[in-house]
């Protein structure tokens, strides 16, 4: 049901597509194409808050934190419905917090990304949650495009898990048809 709904805002792509990991791959999960819907976006993060409201961590969370430009949104609603701040993190030389956002020591953060591959700008949140002093008490996504591959350090939960099938440029089956190889966004 999820997956339709990704479907019909057109934020799953189909072509040729040169990853940031060098392979190529026939699909791409385009997570802005939900996010600019605000009512979708509040019925995907209100699955995520049934996910973790009963966690034991739960109730030592006091602020939502984000990954620029993805994770803006998505803390931004989770942040809403739970009734907490939400800061959020730009990259300049890993993630830094900018425009006066503070995180005090100990603060216990939940960081939320809109999707997830290696997971390196949420590694590089969390990096800098803990140089802060912060704890990072679990990671949340919209969708996991690891396919359940990614081994975080804290408890990490997905609305959707999915795995679009890549390949190296030497065995990528679209490179022998001479489809335009494209950078899906950026
Ligand atoms: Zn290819």
């Amino acid at each position: 049901m999820r997956l339709n709904e990704l479907e019909s805002v057109g934020a799953i792509l189909k072509g040729h597509f040169l990853l940031t990991s060098g392979r190529h791959s026939e699909g791409f999960f385009l997570l802005s194409r939900l996010t600019q819907h605000p009512g979708l976006l509040e019925k995907w993060i209100e699955e995520l808050v049934s996910m973790v409201k009963s966690e034991e961590w739960f109730k030592d969370v006091s602020v939502i934190a984000g990954p620029a430009m993805g994770g803006i949104l998505p803390a931004y609603e989770l942040a809403r419905q739970l009734g907490l701040r939400l800061i959020f993190f730009e990259k300049d030389q890993g993630m830094k917090l900018k425009r006066g956002m503070q995180l005090e020591p100990e603060e216990g953060v939940l960081v939320i990304e809109d999707a997830v591959t290696t997971g390196g700008s949420v590694l590089s949140v969390v990096k800098e949650i803990e140089a802060l002093g912060g704890r990072t008490l679990a990671i949340l996504a919209l969708v996991d495009r690891s396919g359940g591959k990614l081994d975080f350090p804290v408890p990490f939960f997905s609305v959707l898990r999915v795995e679009m099938p890549s390949y190296t440029p030497k065995e990528c089956p679209l490179c022998l048809t001479g489809q335009e190889l494209v950078k899906p966004k950026l």
